[in-house]
């Protein structure tokens, strides 16, 4: 699996990280707002359920999981 993000559209919500703290941080970007940034692109297996509730419940749907 390999994860890529929009970020012109994330704004911050940190949900990415309540449900896969292991791959998705937040990190307050060049502009002074808080933007996801992604530990992990291509995580292990045992993190897919996670990272699968995060990209389904983002609120902006800017997570896309690109599946092997
Ligand atoms: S939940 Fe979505 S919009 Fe919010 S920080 Fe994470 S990736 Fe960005």
């Amino acid at each position: 699996m390999k994860i890529k993000v929009d970020l012109d559209l994330c704004q911050g919500h940190s949900v990415c990280i309540a449900e896969a703290p292991e791959v998705f941080d937040v990190i307050e970007s060049t502009d002074g707002y808080p933007q996801v940034l992604v530990l992990d692109k291509s995580p292990s297996e045992e993190l897919y359920t996670k990272v699968r509730a995060a990209a389904k419940y983002c609120p902006n749907n800017v997570i896309t999981l690109i599946e092997d």
